[in-house]
């Protein structure tokens, strides 16, 4: 999968993957998976950048590629984090669950999955393909994101919530209104993106001309 990972040895492993289109990665994403692997004790936390859908009516997407080096460059200075390029390879829609059932294949029983999002995604989760077994499978870890009030969840869920909520951590972060959507608005509106990224993901930007408009 990826010269990169942790190495299946049969032992019990604690793994976070963090799945997002990352265009770009942005200091949101790094808080939330460094507060989360330091409290749910995660040995490694994967970035997961998906592949880019292949419909043209989808909303621009900037190409995987880039994508998969500013996620890169973003964790490269974190000795726990790392980036795989299992969604990016398979040019298709990736659904989290494939990728799930895909780590299972490889860790086998000594796997703890624990699947990262942010507040948004996770009022999102019954749209996810197979969100039940997805829920089996794995446990959530879902940071607080401002806009997103997690009791929504209760509304979403009804009678079924007290189930689901077993399987969902709620991990309060410093609140962090920043989105890869506002940095990119930023850069076609000629503004600063300083600090809202790190130094190297916005070089990588500039250099390369990306979100320009
Ligand atoms: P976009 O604005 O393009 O949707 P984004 O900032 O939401 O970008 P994504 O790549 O869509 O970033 O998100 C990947 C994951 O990171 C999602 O689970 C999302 O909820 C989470 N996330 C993104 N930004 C934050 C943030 N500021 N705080 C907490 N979680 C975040
Ligand atoms: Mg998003």
């Amino acid at each position: 999968m990826s010269f990169l990972l942790p190495k299946a040895t049969g032992e019990s492993i604690n793994l976070g993957i963090m799945g997002g289109t990352f265009d770009p990665i942005h200091i949101g994403h790094l808080v939330t998976a460094e507060e989360a692997r330091q409290q749910f004790k995660l040995d490694h936390v994967i970035f997961m950048p998906a592949g880019t859908p292949p419909h043209k009516e989808q909303k621009y997407i900037s190409p995987a590629e880039h994508r998969y080096i500013m996620t890169m460059l973003a964790v490269v200075d974190n000795p726990y984090f790392t980036v795989s390029r299992l969604e990016i390879e398979n040019n298709q829609l990736s659904y989290t669950i494939d990728t799930v059932r895909r780590f299972f294949q490889i860790y086998k029983n000594g796997l703890n999955l624990y699947f990262i999002t942010g507040a948004d995604a996770i009022l999102d989760i019954k749209t996810w393909k197979d969100y039940e077994e997805l829920l089996e499978a794995c446990s959530f870890i879902a940071a607080s994101r401002p806009g997103y009030p997690f009791n929504k969840l209760k509304t979403i869920f009804g009678s079924a919530f007290a189930k689901i909520a077993k399987k969902i951590h709620f991990l309060e972060i410093p609140a962090m209104a920043i989105s890869s959507t506002d940095i990119r608005r930023r850069i076609a509106e000629g503004k600063t993106i300083k600090y809202l990224t790190p130094e190297p993901v916005e070089q990588y930007i500039y250099k390369n001309k990306l979100y320009r408009q």
